[in-house]
């Protein structure tokens, strides 16, 4: 068992729990959980240097996912000698992280620096790919990698037992929470979103009986089963929202943005979200980058749903955010 991990909050774009490292203090130095992304990297490091950890000897990040809002910093700490631990089919991503960035400045363009920054790429040897249920060392702490597709292809939760529990980190895929209240935000991006992998990721999370979720975006979950059937109900409600905008043909893009972000309103007034958490925490971007997730969804499902060839018609992951 191990000691509860110290949350920093990155305060991304200035913005109070959005953003969460998480930090260990282990028998071998200091251990990650997400970096964060690269526009973040001073606060990280003032808020390790604030808990008394210097920032230069981090033993290990170990990351969810490779999404620049998760795994951006990595790097920093990687050319420092930490050991990076991450899902197989992340490490080429950041081995080479060109086609991620080149991906992140078409979506972004000149914003980038100012949302993310870039993926800094992470020496070889540094990066240490872990399989489903693979354990992850350092003094007494143990994590273990649980491999939870649906968000992205390539995501793992990590499960710790520390003095609150059995904990899980769970990335992007338990959701994002408005703080203060128990409501869910989605990250249903492309080009990897599949609500159906996604369910069973949830259950077989769910089925773990932790005590408690470590949310990326944000904080402290002290009941999961509740939370995980709010993310459910949630999943299954912004689909088929989006869907039936998406298949309206009398909508324009900015016509689907509207109605969605009035019906995700809506729904988020009524579970007690305030009229300022929801300008801050349900913002257009997400909306349209969770248009471009069901429609890349729908377009491969439908698609391979006609088709007798079932092969992989997936490119390669190169979303960069979410
Ligand atoms: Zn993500």
């Amino acid at each position: 068992m191990s000691e509860s991990p110290v949350t920093i909050d990155l305060k991304y774009r200035g913005v109070p729990e959005a953003v969460a490292s998480f930090l260990f203090r282990t028998e071998e130095g200091p251990v990650l959980v997400e970096s964060g992304p690269s526009s973040t990297l001073d606060a990280l490091r003032t808020g390790l240097a604030t808990a008394g950890v210097d920032p230069e000897s981090v033993a290990a990040v170990i990351l969810t996912h490779i999404h620049l809002d998760h795994a951006g910093a990595a790097g920093w700490f990687a050319d420092r000698g930490a050991d990076i631990h991450v899902h197989p089919f992340g490490v080429r991503h950041l081995v080479d992280p060109a086609r991620l960035n080149a991906s992140a400045r078409r979506i972004y363009g000149d914003e980038l620096e100012e949302l993310f920054g870039e993926m800094q790429a992470c020496p070889e040897d540094r990066i240490h790919p872990v399989e489903d249920g693979g354990i992850v060392r350092y003094g007494r702490h143990r994590f273990t990698a649980i491999e939870t597709p649906g968000h992205a292809r390539h995501h793992h939760a990590w499960a710790i037992r520390t003095d609150r529990g059995h904990t899980c980190f769970s990335g992007d895929v338990a959701g994002m929470r408005v703080p203060g209240t128990d409501h869910p935000i989605l990250p249903l991006v492309p080009p990897e979103f599949d609500p159906t992998v996604w369910n069973a990721s949830l259950d077989r999370i769910d089925g773990m009986g932790f005590d408690t979720l470590e949310l990326t975006h944000f904080g402290t979950v002290p009941d999961p089963g509740r939370h995980l059937e709010r993310v459910r109900a949630q999943l299954a409600w912004e689909t088929s929202v989006a869907t039936h905008l998406l298949d309206d043909p009398g909508l324009d893009h900015a016509g689907r943005i509207a109605a969605y972000r009035t019906k995700l309103h809506e729904r988020a007034t009524s579970a007690g979200v305030t009229d300022a958490a929801r300008k801050t925490y349900l913002d257009d971007g997400g909306i349209s980058m969770n248009l471009g997730g069901v429609g890349r969804y729908l377009k491969t499902s439908r698609s391979e749903a006609t088709r007798a060839d079932l092969g992989s018609t997936e490119g390669p992951n190169t979303n960069p955010s979410g």
